[in-house]
């Protein structure tokens, strides 16, 4: 076969190689950057609590320890933020693990009203904290069951719930969805009337670290890894999730699932 080395094609190759360099380079640094973020962040979010900690175990050895009421206080407190370090930590090896695409779905079919109810209880203390009521609308989808990976979407549905009693207004209200959206889908919608999200901020809450009330979200104990994780979670399963929020009324996180096949239904 005859080898074309015209001129233009010569100069079009050696273009599009030096294109490729560039953009591997532009890469390359844009990788390093979100690294070094990463790891700056991440350190940050470990500080808080390790100083918690440090600070409480300091006076204890100082002196604190020789009473006995004291001593009990400040070990309780100690060991609240070594769980918060462990919250963190967990939440950042699922990030990382979610980032690389190193976490594989293990899909079933599940009665996900089932799964709502469960994380109710697991939260009920929690809402309690707060006097804030949660409460479950069930659309009457016969049955129930959809597809997914039931572990990772009762982490969505927990880290949703969560955010509602954290941000929630005290004695207020979390409303618990789930809607027939389509012949294939239903929604699962998660809404508070707390003190809701400004317009401006709305377009970030899902990314990595994001707090809109860098100070207050932090005295909560979260990780700032909880919406980013919901969201690598949903887009995992090609699912979508959606938020509305109003700034002093409420928020509403709602997302997607695919029912499960009436094939399938028929053997459970
Ligand atoms: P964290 O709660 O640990 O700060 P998240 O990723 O779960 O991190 O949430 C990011 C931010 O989004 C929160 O810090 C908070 O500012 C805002 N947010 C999340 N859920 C709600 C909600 N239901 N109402 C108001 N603000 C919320």
């Amino acid at each position: 076969q005859p080898i074309t080395t015209d001129m233009e094609t010569l100069s079009r190759e050696v273009k599009k190689f030096a294109t490729d360099k560039k953009l591997e380079i532009e890469m390359l640094q844009i990788r390093e950057e979100y690294r070094r973020e990463f790891l700056g962040n991440v350190s940050h979010e470990l500080k808080t609590p390790l100083f918690t900690v440090q600070g409480y175990l300091s006076t204890l050895i100082d002196g604190a320890m020789e009473d006995k009421n004291i001593r009990k206080k400040y070990l309780k407190r100690a060991e609240k933020g070594v769980e918060r370090l462990i919250y963190i930590v967990e939440d950042l090896d699922m990030i990382t693990k979610l980032e690389a695409g190193d976490l594989n779905l293990e899909y079933s079919e599940f009665d996900v009203v089932e799964l709502i109810q469960n994380v109710f209880d697991l939260l009920e203390m929690k809402a309690e904290k707060r006097h804030i009521k949660l409460s479950f609308e069930n659309a009457n989808i016969q049955p129930n069951f959809v597809q997914g990976d039931k572990d990772r979407i009762q982490q969505v549905i927990e880290n949703l719930i969560v955010n509602s009693i954290k941000y929630g207004k005290e004695n207020g209200l979390t409303e618990v969805a789930v809607v027939n959206l389509t012949k294939k889908k239903i929604l699962i919608r998660i809404s508070d009337n707390g003190e809701g999200i400004e317009k401006q901020n709305i377009p970030r809450l899902f990314e990595r670290f994001y707090r809109v009330d860098k100070s207050g979200s932090r005295t909560e104990g979260g990780s700032g890894l909880g919406l980013a994780i919901v969201k690598h979670i949903i887009e995992a399963h090609k699912e979508k999730i959606y938020v509305e929020s109003e700034y002093g009324i409420g928020s509403e996180f709602s997302f997607t699932l695919e029912k499960a096949s009436r094939k399938k239904i028929a053997k459970v």
